[in-house]
């Protein structure tokens, strides 16, 4: 495994997380099927919560907008027998949140009821953040000599702090100087990451971001940054072009 060399003036890490700090399988793997599986369970109790509440008002003005944009909207259930009015309704949240998430809708009221309900899984034990073995131990060993620590995903931070608040390793959150998310701009768009660096105080050129897509880096790098592409199991393969243009580490471990 080799050593890649980190420019000398380096005092940032900047870290993506799916594909990079954490397996690109765990939104997709753990996060959702989790909200499919304890939808129904979460509104029976949760149902009498303002919050649950809000949430499902929500969610209702947005079936209606869909209707009247004539977007399909399966929200007719055949009311069974015996079926109290609360589990109708709750089954019809359910059969419109699960077609919004098969039509892989990226509404607010659809976030906002999946956050809340990622929030009460972590909290509860029920998900835990996954994060590669290598990652903690580097990050240590960079801080211990005064690297300061970023976390820039598409993910909320909110949705950050809690993968790493709530991780298979413990609270990790003071591992981190500052996390960012879109409201900074696309990843994939350079100018984030020059706004990025003025709101952290340094130069581009200080910061190292490390990413498992190239886009990204390849943003970045036009920003001024340098950038190690990593490449973990389950990512994009790097093409040949690529492979020779970026630095590729396996590991954070190989960042000494
Ligand atoms: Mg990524």
């Amino acid at each position: 495994m080799a050593t890649v060399t980190v420019p000398a003036n380096t005092s940032v890490f900047l870290l993506d997380i799916e594909g990079t700090t954490t397996p690109i399988t765990f939104v997709k793997d753990i996060l959702f099927p989790y909200i499919r599986e304890h939808l129904e369970e979460y509104l029976s109790d949760h149902w009498e919560e303002d919050e649950c509440k809000q949430d499902v008002h929500l969610l209702k003005k947005q079936s209606e907008e869909d209707l009247r944009q004539h977007r399909a909207c399966p929200v007719a259930c055949a009311s069974q027998s015996g079926q109290t009015d609360e589990e109708k309704a709750i089954r019809e949240v359910v059969e419109g949140v699960l077609w919004q998430m098969a039509a892989d809708r990226k509404t607010t009221a659809l976030k906002q009821l999946q956050g809340h309900m990622w929030r009460a899984a972590y909290a509860t034990g029920r998900i835990q953040g996954e994060v590669y073995p290598d990652v903690v131990p580097a990050i240590r060993a960079w801080r211990q000599r005064g690297m300061k620590i970023y976390i820039y995903s598409s993910g909320s931070v909110e949705a950050q702090k809690l993968l790493f608040g709530y991780s298979i390793e413990g609270d990790l959150l003071d591992l981190f100087d500052g996390h960012f998310d879109t409201n900074v701009g696309a990843k994939v768009e350079s100018q984030s990451y020059v706004r990025i660096a003025e709101r952290i105080g340094v130069q581009p050129q200080d910061i190292m971001f490390l990413t498992d897509v190239t886009r990204e880096a390849k943003a970045a790098e036009e920003a001024g940054l340098s950038v190690a592409v990593v490449m973990r199991p389950g990512n994009m393969e790097l093409t040949d072009e690529e492979r020779s243009h970026y630095t590729t580490v396996t590991s954070f471990g190989q960042i000494a």
